[in-house]
């Protein structure tokens, strides 16, 4: 079993790194990827708690806008987690977000929403990137809505009143960054229409172009239809195709491993990168 796409309290997952590790270890997964949002901070735990038979591909997330202001998220594996170019990439969204976040909060209480920074940062774990989930969790804690999927369904989805966008690298940048770090990149449920604007099937050539491995094609924000796309495009371009989880603990109804990336696939994908980076116990 391998599901190449979590989440975890270092960024809007709810399970900590070593509690991740060990639930892929008691559901028998034989690959883990932890892709927090544009951090690596998840790393060193996960590879501290690591014991059996689990492989871990560490990564992260990467928030991209197009130059369109498409949102998009790629995930890089298998880069070097010490490549300080990456680093201060990832180090940069990291601080866009917070302006951005006080800009969000601004808009609500303008709206006479009873929400302030101080009820965010409360709802945010130790170092955890900053992210729409945790305005979530603080508005649930207020009283204001009852769930992070409520959230997203109405004020906190990418077309609400509420919502600003924040600094990010368009993706070709990103994946240039992941393929200079020695890793490998594969865009992420490009074709989640429900999130808003997606990707058209025109624009995965210039990815290409950029250094793209692989796209994800299995996952529960895309429909059979938009898989099946997805599926073509891949084969087409000569593109890795997974699928994962995108699990995020008790903070979204992903199950681990809900989705998966066949054994075949995912040697590819690990063959991509510059040299064997996967941890093992
Ligand atoms: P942000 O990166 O701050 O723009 O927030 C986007 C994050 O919200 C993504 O990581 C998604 O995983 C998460 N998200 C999107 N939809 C939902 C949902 N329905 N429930 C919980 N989390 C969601
Ligand atoms: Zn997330
Ligand atoms: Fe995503
Ligand atoms: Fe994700």
């Amino acid at each position: 079993m391998i599901d190449l796409h979590t989440h975890t309290n270092k960024s809007d997952g709810t399970d900590s790194p070593r509690e991740l590790v060990n639930k892929a270890i008691v559901q028998g997964l034989t690959v883990l990827g932890i892709t927090d949002h544009d951090t690596t901070s998840s790393w060193q735990e996960a590879t501290d708690s690591l014991r059996g038979n689990l492989t871990l591909a560490l990564g992260s997330e990467i928030s991209c806008l197009t130059e369109d202001g498409v949102s998009v998220h790629m995930l890089g594996l298998l880069f070097d987690g010490k490549h300080k170019q990456m680093q201060v990439m990832l180090e940069e969204t990291r601080d866009g977000r917070m302006p951005r976040m006080r800009k969000m909060v601004e808009k609500m209480q303008a709206a006479g929403i009873d929400i302030s920074m101080a009820d965010v940062e409360a709802a945010r774990p130790d170092g955890a990137t900053l992210g729409r989930p945790h305005l979530a969790d603080a508005l649930v804690n207020k009283g204001v809505i009852t769930s992070r999927e409520e959230a997203f369904q109405g004020m906190l989805n990418n077309e609400s009143q509420f919502y600003v966008s924040h600094a990010a690298p368009t993706p070709a940048q990103a994946i240039a960054m992941i393929r200079s770090a020695g890793g490998v990149a594969v865009i992420a449920h490009p074709f989640a229409s429900h999130r808003g604007q997606i990707l058209k099937a025109t624009d995965f050539q210039e990815l290409v172009n950029a250094g793209l491995n692989g796209i994800e094609v299995d996952h529960r924000d895309q429909s059979p239809e938009e898989r099946a796309m997805l599926r073509s495009i891949a084969t087409e371009l000569d593109l890795v195709i997974t699928g994962s989880s995108d699990y995020h603990g008790s903070g979204k109804l992903n199950l681990l491993a809900e989705f998966q990336t066949s054994p075949g696939q995912w040697e590819k994908l690990e063959s991509l990168a510059d040299k064997r980076r996967v941890v093992r116990a």
